[in-house]
């Protein structure tokens, strides 16, 4: 078990820039998502930690050692990859079995090892199998059970649960947690899928080409995004944006826009007349903040054009004067396609427009 530093990361191939200046530190024993999307460079910065690309600039450290000149299997991780990469003729237990044979490991150790693995991970049944008489998510298990034999300091995952279907991914991504967390492992996950780094994460680094955007906690991403980018990644129902501007109305301060009044904290009207000093800001607001009453005569009112209903919860789409929002209605009103409502804004975010950068 280790800790892993990634210090300047910086990665090209040719003219484009996948990574660039990563700075990241994995604690020992945590479980580290990278998240972004397609081409953000997660795949690139797991490959440069495996020791399967040679970086252009930076230091990569495992533990106290720089692993930068060092062979992949001299780095002692484990990589889990989209395709399982078993061998189509081995038996399951010999796929498990195949990094220790390759290091020599005796036959009676072997044997111990690969049945215990197996009974951790629920396969044992599988084991006289080979990997194309498994089920899927057998098959995940199984490569997952060849990584975990090898009892490596860090284990690599690059978007393992993406070749199985949505049910099962939702039990597989449990299951890792649990297994990272019962064998204290350091484990790095690449993911674009925002609910799987959510629930999984220790902490999660969101990438955006090639940029760490923001590290932390699953909870504070989701709350406190540091940017719009960071903002509209994260949330299954995504967040709503109003672009306006800070204006003061009656000595206090009111975001405007040109389909809302939406009254701003003195403490957030300071920050802003700091960092952002011509109040050109965009207002997100997460769907489940937006309260409403289905009063007509009530402020800033809107129609309902659609509703989306989920069965634990009803997403409403409204639209005013071209703006389109999504609230969330847990609450199981009556409200029904056309009606007006009227809108308060309860725990929102402002975003400097000029930098992306929350305001806070
Ligand atoms: P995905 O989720 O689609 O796998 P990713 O976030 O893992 O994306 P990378 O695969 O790391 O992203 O790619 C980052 C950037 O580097 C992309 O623009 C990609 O086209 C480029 N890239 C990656 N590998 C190579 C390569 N071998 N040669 C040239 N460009 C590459």
């Amino acid at each position: 078990m280790a800790e892993v530093r990634i210090e300047a990361l910086t990665k090209y191939y040719g003219d484009t820039c996948a990574v660039n200046s990563l700075n990241l530190v994995v604690n020992d024993g945590d479980l580290v998502v990278l998240l972004g999307p397609s081409g953000c460079g997660k795949t690139t910065t797991m490959r440069c930690v495996a020791g399967l690309e040679r970086p252009t600039y930076g230091d990569i450290y495992i533990g106290e050692t720089r692993v930068n000149d060092l062979e992949p299997r001299e780095r002692d991780v484990a990589l889990v990859f989209q395709s399982y990469a078993l061998y189509p003729h081995f038996t399951a237990f010999d796929n498990i079995a195949y990094p220790l044979r390759l290091r020599k490991t005796p036959k009676q150790e072997i044997e111990r090892r690969v049945r215990d693995v197996a009974e951790l991970l629920g396969i044992t049944h599988t084991l006289e199998r080979p990997p194309g008489l498994c089920s899927g998510g057998e098959q995940q298990r199984i490569a997952l059970g060849r990584a975990i034999v090898r009892e490596p300091v860090v284990f690599l995952m690059d978007e393992p649960l993406s070749n199985i279907d949505a049910l099962l991914r939702v039990y597989m991504r449990a299951e890792i947690k649990r297994l990272q967390h019962e064998l204290g492992t350091t484990m790095i996950y690449v993911t674009h899928d925002q609910v799987e780094g959510m629930t999984m994460a220790d902490q999660i680094a969101v990438m955006n080409q090639g940029t760490l955007q923001q590290l932390g906690t699953p909870s504070e991403i989701y709350d406190l995004p540091a940017n719009n980018f960071v903002a509209r990644f994260v949330g299954s129902t995504p967040m709503n944006f109003i672009p306006g501007a800070l204006q003061t109305e009656n000595g206090s301060t009111v975001h405007k826009s040109d389909q809302f009044v939406i009254p701003v904290s003195a403490e957030m009207a300071d920050r802003a007349a700091e960092v952002c000093p011509g109040g050109q800001c965009t207002l997100g607001i997460r769907p489940e903040e937006i309260r409403f009453t289905m009063d007509e005569e009530g402020a800033n009112q809107a129609g309902v054009f659609l509703l989306e209903p989920l069965g634990s919860e009803t997403i409403l789409d409204i639209e005013k004067e071209g703006l389109l929002l999504k609230v969330k209605d847990v609450a199981a009103s009556q409200v029904r396609e056309g009606d007006t409502l009227s809108l308060s804004f309860n725990r929102f975010h402002l975003f400097d427009d000029a930098t992306g950068q929350a305001i806070r």
